[in-house]
């Protein structure tokens, strides 16, 4: 069974993880959100695909499941000392990576191949695609202005409310090279349990992969739990824009595209609900706080896919 996952970076990180263990790099296929990525000190910096892909080479830092494990701080203290700006934190080692990726796409290789060639050093089997090698850029125009998606998030803490969100340049942007192909000869497209605002729909806006999604099984992990965002501003956004964050404010988000949900058993008692929308669903512990429960909740999602059931 040929299954290709679209991810932001936490959330993603976490069930791709799981995937891995279950399913061969011929039946996985991950592609990434790269409408974060931005500049910083002259940098090209990919936050959702160093998540990945840091997650599936088991060397991402397992507390704050962003940036590398074992990583020092030398560079960054230093550029406090001298008043750079220091909003976001960039350790030594994953500092490599923004050094080597942007040196790469200077000499013209491109986000697609320099991702390919990374995942061969840190011995990442599934494949890994960034969703475009051209530029595209959350912007979430907010109560304190329009603002590109890390200064937002990272800079603000995703205080500001958000009224809109756009993504500059997805017109003109095309899927990298592999991503139709790999969705075209999907048995599942997976939406993981990522944000849905602003790490899934800029995949789907891109030409021509909600059109690969409509004449393929289509299955979600809700990343809203009781209500809540695991981590990040998922479920404020839902708020924001007028909407109570729920699995089916999920489902309903993705209607259209969506045959089958993941709920939280949390949230069992809305799975009436989503099924009146003409959505299946499974419902099961999603919460993949350790190693084991990714597995646990991939294994599940499987065999549910398996049998028929989703
Ligand atoms: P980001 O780009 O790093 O913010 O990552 P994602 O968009 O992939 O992930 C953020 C989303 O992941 C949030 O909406 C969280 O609620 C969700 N999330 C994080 N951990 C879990 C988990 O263990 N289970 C579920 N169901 N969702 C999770």
């Amino acid at each position: 069974m040929k299954i290709v996952a679209l991810a932001g970076g936490v959330g993603g990180a976490k069930l791709v993880d799981g995937l891995v263990q279950s399913l061969s790099p011929q039946d996985l296929t991950i592609v990434v959100n790269t409408g974060d990525d931005f500049e910083h000190f002259g940098l090209t910096i990919c936050p959702d695909l160093d998540t990945i892909c840091y997650t599936l080479a088991g060397i991402a830092n397992p507390e704050t499941g962003w940036g590398r494990s074992e990583e020092s701080w030398s560079t960054y203290q230093e550029l406090k000392r001298l008043r750079a700006p220091d909003w976001f934190q960039l350790g030594d080692r994953d500092l490599a990576t923004h050094l080597e990726r942007t040196r790469r796409l200077i000499d013209g290789e491109s986000l697609s191949q320099i991702t390919a060639y990374f995942c061969q050093i840190w011995g990442v089997q599934h494949p890994v695609l960034p969703m475009s090698d051209d530029p595209v850029q959350t912007w979430l125009l907010t109560d304190e202005g329009e603002l590109p998606f890390q200064e937002y998030f990272v800079y603000y803490h995703y205080q500001p409310i958000v009224r809109d969100i756009q993504f500059r340049g997805i017109e003109k942007a095309k899927p990298a090279p592999e991503v139709l192909g790999a969705l075209n000869q999907a048995d599942v497209i997976l939406f993981c349990p990522s944000n849905p605002f602003v790490s899934i729909d800029p995949i789907l806006g891109l030409d021509g992969v909600r059109k690969a999604c409509l004449n393929h099984k289509v299955l979600a992990v809700s990343p809203i739990i009781g209500g809540k965002a695991i981590k990040g501003p998922a479920a404020k956004m839902f708020e924001e824009l007028g909407i109570t964050p729920s699995p089916v404010a999920v489902a309903q988000h993705y209607a259209g595209l969506l045959n089958g949900l993941v709920m939280d058993n949390l949230d069992a008692q809305l799975a009436a609900e989503v099924q009146q929308i003409g959505i299946r669903t499974l419902v099961t512990d999603t919460l993949m706080d350790n190693s084991l429960a990714r597995y646990n909740l991939a294994q599940i999602l499987l065999r549910a896919i398996e049998s028929g059931e989703l």
